[in-house]
């Protein structure tokens, strides 16, 4: 039997990605081969952003058969937990800043049921905010303690996590678990693509290895889109009338000695949009995500030297970002997967994620028996649902904040820039807690608790006081942060401070 080909065009974090994972992954129906072929090409750079993530790549370093220590070492990584947005709200009076976790561990629970409508009805009593009263993790943030022990096993631990860590250094680290699955890898330029009558890739030219014949392309050529745009036309749907930002300027710096390594990827707002700061055991690295229509490149560069303040003296890299999707990311014989099938801003860090699910739902869909249509269809159905899930939920920070002081903030609250899922799913916010059946679209990313952790946040509570009695467990969810309290005394002595855990990560290998 021939062995089925695949032919990934593209060497950055979704080409390795895609190329590790499926020669991990595909298994084989009647013991057909498969052979996957990497071209990257020396002349165009990868786009070298993409260091903080969402624990579900977890999941996917284990499937890969990574050890979670080398990985760590080997791409500077640190442990994320949370991401905490600075001033995306104005400050109350009392407070210099208004900040919110999302925490990435869920809440407990009061009862058996969710705490979230417990703490609108008594969070007077509770005095604290959502995000600090139903789990530790916000205190484990603020505290710079680690969400697992250095023993704990693998990709497992007491709290929910992801990582931050170096785009360049993780690439390295997948490209030779591909190579050592038998991916053969070349450097070189797709120049051509040749289409059959039928309209699918017949093959691809390129300069310097002659012709390139597959089963199946994947298309990671980055915003580019090589394959999936300029050979089959498959439409880019632009957001930029949603989420606004379209550029970024960013930089990295160096640790002061005795500075901590935080654990959670920070996003402060700024005047026309935001600037996220990632903490790898090695530096830090920042970047100013703005919107051309509201700020000059002089502009953003200096905002984002202003944030940096005493460390400002470091050269920095402007990019542009093309933010949209595509509805048909397979078309024919052809997936795209990465930036060249859709990328929506990085404020939840979705786009690496949107890689992963990219990945496993091509797996359960491959096209063994060349039967690309039918897999398509759900491919783009699911993919396209993964992407409006992700868009409503990053508009969701915008779209609440009181902020004023800028033309992007104001412009921002604009229903008229709300996707229309969106808007239905605030309207239902109003007078109700938001359960599973409330999600605007599905399947997507982001579960109920995670916009509970920005509505309420945003202070964006709703009127449930006729429905107290409905509610049978006031009690049980008035002791809840008392045991948070224990439990975070406890959690005190058990989980190490951050940075000596990556320390002794880094020093034990
Ligand atoms: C500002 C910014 C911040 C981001 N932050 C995050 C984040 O925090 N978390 C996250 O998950 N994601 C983030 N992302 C997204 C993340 O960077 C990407 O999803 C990820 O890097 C995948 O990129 P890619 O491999 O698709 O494209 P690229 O990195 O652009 O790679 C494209 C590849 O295609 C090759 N290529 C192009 N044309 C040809 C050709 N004709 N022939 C041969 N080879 C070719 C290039 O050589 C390169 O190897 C961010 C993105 C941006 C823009």
């Amino acid at each position: 039997m021939m062995p089925f080909k695949v032919a990934i065009i593209g060497g950055g974090t979704s080409g390795w990605l895609s190329a590790a994972y499926l020669s991990k992954r595909l298994k084989l129906p009647n013991k057909q081969s498969i052979e996957i072929t990497l071209i990257e090409s020396s002349e165009i750079g990868t786009i070298g952003v993409g260091e903080a993530t969402i624990p579900g790549i977890r999941q996917t370093f284990s499937e890969l058969g990574l050890d979670e220590k080398l990985f760590m070492k080997s791409c500077s990584a640190t442990f994320k937990q949370a991401i905490k947005f600075v001033d995306w709200n104005k400050p109350s009076e009392q407070d210099k800043s208004h900040y919110y976790y999302h925490n990435f561990s869920e809440p407990l629970k009061a009862g058996p049921e969710i705490y979230a409508p417990y703490w609108i009805l008594n969070k007077e009593n509770i005095g604290r905010d959502y995000a600090y009263s139903a789990t530790i993790q916000s205190q484990l943030c603020d505290l710079n303690l680690a969400p697992k022990r250095l023993n704990d096993k693998d990709f497992e631990g007491p709290m929910h996590y992801a990582y931050h860590f170096d785009a360049g250094k993780l690439t390295k680290l997948l490209s030779s678990e591909g190579k050592s699955n038998g991916v053969k890898h070349l450097i070189g330029n797709v120049t051509e693509t040749i289409l059959a009558e039928d309209g699918a890739i017949e093959k691809l030219l390129t300069k310097e290895h002659g012709e390139l014949v597959a089963d199946l392309y994947i298309d990671c050529t980055g915003f580019s889109a090589k394959l999936i745009e300029k050979s089959l036309g498959s439409e880019f749907t632009s957001i930029n009338d949603m989420l606004f930002v379209d550029r970024a300027v960013t930089a990295m710096v160096d640790y002061e000695d005795d500075e901590e390594i935080a654990t959670t990827t920070v996003s402060t707002a700024q005047e026309s949009g935001w600037i996220w700061d990632i903490a790898l055991s090695s530096r830090r690295g920042t970047g100013y995500v703005y919107s051309s229509k509201y700020s000059s490149k002089e502009r953003a560069e200096e905002v984002l030297r202003n944030y940096l303040g005493d460390k400002a003296n470091v050269s920095v890299r402007h990019l542009d970002m093309r933010v949209g999707y595509r509805e048909k990311q397979w078309v024919k014989n052809c997936v795209a997967i990465g930036l060249s099938g859709g990328f929506v801003e990085p404020l939840e860090s979705t786009g690496i994620y949107l890689v992963e699910i990219a990945l496993r739902t091509l797996i359960n869909l491959f096209p063994w028996q060349n039967n690309h249509l039918a897999n398509a269809d759900q491919f783009n159905k699911l993919m396209t649902s993964q992407f409006l899930g992700a868009i409503d939920f990053i508009k969701l920070h915008y779209a609440l904040s009181n902020r004023d002081d800028s033309p992007f903030w104001r412009d921002n609250v604009d229903e008229n820039t709300f996707p229309e899922t969106l808007k239905t799913f605030l309207a239902r916010c109003e007078n109700k807690v938001p359960n599973v059946f409330d999600l605007p679209v599905g399947p997507q990313c982001f579960n109920i608790f995670s916009y509970y952790s920005v509505l309420y946040g945003m202070n964006h509570l709703p009127d449930i006081d006729h429905m107290r009695d409905l509610y049978k467990f006031h009690e049980k969810a008035n002791i809840l942060p008392k045991e948070i309290d224990n439990i975070l005394e406890r959690a005190k002595k058990e989980l190490p401070n951050h940075k000596s855990l990556i320390k002794k990560i880094n020093a034990n290998m």
